[in-house]
């Protein structure tokens, strides 16, 4: 694309955050381009029953829901481009950002890149991932009717996979590393309850055990007292939780420790003017669809009503619901 051909928005990936974006900024005619990542759909693609989306009273499936996302955003005339983002140059408006070889530019860009799954680090957790090893219950929880699966992590993530898992194993084994746990006390409840759920608490997975190329076991060390045991398995589900997609933008726009991107408070503005970040990878806090929503349509009011201050008019969005009102 030459630099003259330059965009009102791309907005970088495709979750809820994205594509809301997508579709306050289509509504306002900023005409966006949504690039929204190989594995587009984000966290929600790998979630079963969504409960706490307001509008589905009766819940609604994680992938279901990204498509009436997406499909929404298409109806105003989004367009998407389902590959990842390699480079962004922000240095100079209008912004650049490339796929490969393949240059595009914008007068602002949202960032909404959200979180990836957490892995805990180990050698042979990498060599067995697909074998055994899985970080999405929804996606892999088929593959192990009637076995024994162990579940590693003490937050809701693992009390949802957990819970998921015993539609389908016999036995889900969760391992914890405390004997107290961060998830919310009805998704351990409900976790509690499950006659095929077992505990395994103050001990850690330090190594996956595997047999022809498919996980066998788990060596689990407690951490009071140093024992390592062999735990026999068929399937290693890791729910440890989630680091901010921000990689390609750590070196231009400012970060907190862990890499969740900053924005001045109450607005969804960067360090850089012309550059917005919505969902989760700017939130470690609330870390909620719906949240990430609600940031994405900020962000593409935001960006509208810088563009359309720099053009000399009022933002039409912003505009709209006063004209409602009245
Ligand atoms: P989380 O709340 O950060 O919990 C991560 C868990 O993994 C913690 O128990 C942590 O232990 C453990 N952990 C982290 N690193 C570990 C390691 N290297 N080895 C062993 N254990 C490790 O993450 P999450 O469960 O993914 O939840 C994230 C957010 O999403 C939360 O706000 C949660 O409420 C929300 N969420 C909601 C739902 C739902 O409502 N349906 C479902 C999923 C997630 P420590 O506790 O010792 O730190």
């Amino acid at each position: 694309m030459p630099v003259s051909d330059a965009r009102d928005l791309i907005i970088v990936g495709g979750g809820p955050a994205g594509y809301t974006a997508a579709l306050y900024a289509a509504r306002a005619n900023l005409n966006p381009l949504v690039i929204e990542g190989v594995t587009f759909g984000g966290q929600l693609m790998i979630t079963s029953d969504v409960e706490n989306y307001p509008g589905y009273p009766e819940g609604v499936l994680g992938p279901a829901m990204m498509q009436d996302f997406r499909r929404q955003a298409e109806r105003f005339g989004a367009d998407f481009i389902t590959d990842d983002v390699t480079a962004v140059d922000f240095s100079e408006r209008p912004f650049r950002v490339e796929i490969g070889g393949d240059v595009y530019y914008a007068r602002a860009v949202i960032v909404a890149t959200g979180a990836s799954a957490r892995q805990l680090g180990l050698e042979s957790e990498r060599m067995l991932q697909g074998r055994g090893v899985s970080y999405c219950a929804v996606c892999d929880a088929a593959f192990f009717r009637s076995k024994n699966v162990v579940v590693v992590g003490g937050g809701d993530s693992a009390m949802e996979e957990a819970i998921f898992l015993t539609k389908f194993a016999d036995k889900v084994t969760v391992v914890h590393r405390r004997d107290e746990f961060r998830a919310s006390p009805i998704m351990l409840d409900r976790a509690r309850a499950n006659p095929r759920i077992e505990w395994i608490t103050n001990a850690v997975v330090d190594e996956v055990l595997g047999d022809d190329g498919k996980v066998t076991a788990v060596r689990i060390r407690n951490l009071n007292t140093g024992e390592k045991t062999d735990l026999p398995t068929d399937g290693l589900f890791v729910a440890i939780g989630h680091d901010p997609n921000t990689k390609l933008f750590l070196d231009q726009l400012d970060h907190d420790e862990a890499g969740y991107l900053e924005v001045q408070p109450g607005s969804t503005e960067t360090n850089i003017k012309g550059v917005f970040a919505a969902g989760d990878v700017a939130d470690h806090t609330y870390r909620q669809a719906v949240t990430a929503a609600g940031t994405g349509a900020m962000a593409a009011l935001d960006a509208e009503r810088l563009l359309a201050a720099e053009e000399g008019h009022e933002a039409t969005a912003l505009a709209a619901p006063r004209a409602e009102a009245v």
